[in-house]
């Protein structure tokens, strides 16, 4: 997680638990002085709760190995607010509980603390209404879409839905993706209400509350030297005469020229919001309702606010047709509105390979790369297999198998837009997975390599986890070869099947058989056994790590009385494998025998 993590150890024992965490979870461990080289701590001077002060202002999360009562008085005097404070968690020094302290939701605390636990096989002690039931949390939901959070009650709404009462969604605006993730009681005569939407709401029901996504772009043109309140107050102006939510302002556009206007930086300076400029010629091809000859004889365009506001929104009409405010300077203002709503984030790829189907065979790397998604993308059976790793507040996209173009596909549309997509694969992703295809789509897309950003999460290949059910038989030179001519031609397959098996690479048969196709097992072995001695081991392993794994060990001339299916990856020794009390060993050569001594290779 890109995030910074501060986690504290003041005894040894709290330094051997937290430290195994540290490392994986991208968090610098804290020690006090009195602690001599510990590796990779940072030793902080003094007191520990001035030492806290400081870590509140910087850090994303606290990660304390201390009585919680001690935590507890350690950050009383710093508190603010939920959506400001850092996470705190909690973990007892033997490493048994990891307790949500406090910002659990907006903090990411809940998260962190479920990550943290799955990680030491601890228990997470999570005290929020909506975790304690299972539910996700309104004040999440528009999170990953950059949605803001508007008025009403929140904590009222919240109660409303941890006690399964009726919750009426009005939605007029944003994705409704979130629909993958929450569901509320929906049933007549709603006690609550959430608005979504781009307007402020007169409430007919309380209590209620309001999600903005960004989808309104403000055009704008002033003079030159307009102060910062001034478009401010514009601003508020329009949007409380046409009862818009400024919360809902995607950002501002303007003409190029305009790029270095003092009023309009500071104002997206201090409210977070793109300011897109747009060049004269650009801006003269949008037709608009109120084209003006001054303002086309001045920038050499008819109009700046309302052609700005249409070209940043992508739309064809406007919300709002120029607005026209005079005093300290001129401002004129337009408003339009975008299908999909301005995130306002970078979004991210990660390609994360889950192994081979147990979750202990998924590095931690990757289970919090999964956990840290928005969206997760997968074939529906490796989705099944990573159930227990996901969070109730992620978006889950299960597809058929086969449909890998379409998964790369949604997966690069939905980070291009900001969200944190995790792509799953079996075993190792840059291995026939699904990296490989989302890479070269965004290659053909011309991506610049940074966005969306992309992480790949190694995991453990079939090869390796076949091997591992078996003894050693990779324990030499070794390839992989997967015998589906669906994207490869037969031809090329041959030729490499030949040419592994006369250079005596140990071989690993991916993708051996399908209902369709089923000769080239067949074939693969009949090249082998022009090479290879009939007697060779053979492993074939159905399922490695799975409640149906099925383990064969054979030989070459006997690989075919074997079932083997697309669950399967077949293994072939080379001249110097031996079977042994039903292992499979490869000699590497240490004991004299075995590599090229025995070997006759031309
Ligand atoms: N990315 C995967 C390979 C996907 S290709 C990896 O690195 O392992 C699909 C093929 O992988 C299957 O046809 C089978 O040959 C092999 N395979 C995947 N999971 C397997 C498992 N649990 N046991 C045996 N073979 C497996």
């Amino acid at each position: 997680m890109n995030q910074s993590i501060a986690a504290i150890a003041l005894t040894p024992n709290a330094t051997k638990t937290l430290q195994p965490l540290c490392h994986t979870i991208g968090a610098q461990l804290w020690v006090p002085e009195s602690f001599a080289n510990i590796a990779a701590a940072k030793i902080y001077k003094g007191d520990l709760k001035t030492h806290v002060a400081t870590l509140w202002e910087t850090q994303q999360a606290l990660v304390f190995c201390l009585a919680t009562g001690a935590v507890v008085r350690l950050i009383a005097p710093l508190l603010q607010h939920k959506s400001t404070d850092p996470a705190v968690i909690v973990v007892d020094e033997a490493g048994k509980f990891v307790i949500s302290l406090c910002s659990g939701h907006q903090g990411g605390a809940d998260k962190l603390t479920t990550l943290i636990a799955q990680l030491i096989g601890a228990t997470p002690v999570l005290t929020g209404v909506s975790s304690s039931l299972g539910l996700p949390a309104i004040d999440m939901l528009g999170v990953p879409f950059g949605w803001r959070r508007g008025g009403g009650d929140w904590t009222g709404v919240s109660a409303v839905v941890a006690r399964g009462e009726s919750v009426q969604v009005i939605q007029e605006a944003g994705s409704t993706l979130w629909q993958k993730a929450y569901s509320f009681n929906d049933s007549p005569s709603p006690q609550a209400q959430i608005y979504i939407t781009a307007r402020t709401v007169e409430p007919v029901l309380n209590p209620y509350i309001q999600w903005h996504p960004r989808v309104l772009w403000v055009g704008i043109g002033c003079e030159r030297g307009t102060p910062t309140e001034t478009i401010a107050k514009a601003i508020t102006k329009v949007f409380l005469e046409y009862e818009l939510a400024e919360s809902a302002i995607a950002g501002i556009a303007t003409i190029d020229i305009k790029a270095d206007e003092v009023g309009l930086l500071e104002l997206c300076q201090e409210r977070d919001l793109p300011l897109i400029t747009f060049s004269k010629e650009v801006l003269s091809a949008v037709t608009v309702p109120n084209p003006s000859q001054v303002v086309k004889s001045e920038v050499g365009t008819p109009s700046v606010a309302e052609a700005a506001a249409l070209s940043a929104s992508g739309s064809q009409t406007l919300l709002v047709t120029k607005q026209i405010f005079k005093s300290m300077g001129a401002v004129t203002i337009a408003i339009a509105l975008s299908a999909q709503e301005y995130t306002g984030r970078t979004g991210k790829l990660l390609l994360v390979g889950t192994g081979p189907g147990q979750l202990d065979q998924i590095t931690p790397a990757a289970q919090i790369a999964i956990a840290s998604a928005d969206v997760v993308i997968g074939y529906s059976l490796y989705i099944d297999l990573i159930a227990p790793l996901l969070q109730k507040e992620q978006i889950i996209e299960a597809m058929p198998i086969t449909q890998e173009r379409q998964r790369a596909e949604r997966a690069i549309e939905l980070a291009n837009w900001g969200l944190t997509v995790a792509v799953v694969s079996s075993g190792d992703s840059g291995i026939y997975g699904m990296a490989g295809i989302v890479m070269e789509q965004l290659q053909a897309a011309n991506w610049d390599g940074k966005t969306p950003s992309v992480q790949l999460f190694p995991g453990i290949s079939a090869l390796q986890a076949a091997a591992s059910r078996v003894g050693t038989p990779l324990m030499h030179d070794f390839c992989a070869i997967s015998l589906s001519d669906l994207l490869t031609p037969w031809e090329t397959i041959e030729k490499r099947l030949t040419a592994a098996a006369q250079a005596d690479f140990i071989t690993a048969l991916y993708n051996p058989k399908s209902q369709t196709r089923t000769q080239q097992l067949a074939s693969a072995t009949a090249i082998f056994l022009q090479y290879r001695d009939p007697s060779t081991p053979v492993a074939i392993v159905r399922s490695a790590y799975r409640p149906d794994e099925q383990i064969t060990l054979t030989t070459l001339d006997k690989l075919l009385d074997t079932s083997v299916d697309m669950l399967t990856t077949v293994l072939i020794g080379n001249q110097t494998t031996r079977t042994h009390n039903n292992w499979m060993i490869t000699p590497r050569g240490y004991l004299g025998f075995g590599d090229a001594k025995a070997l006759n290779i031309s």
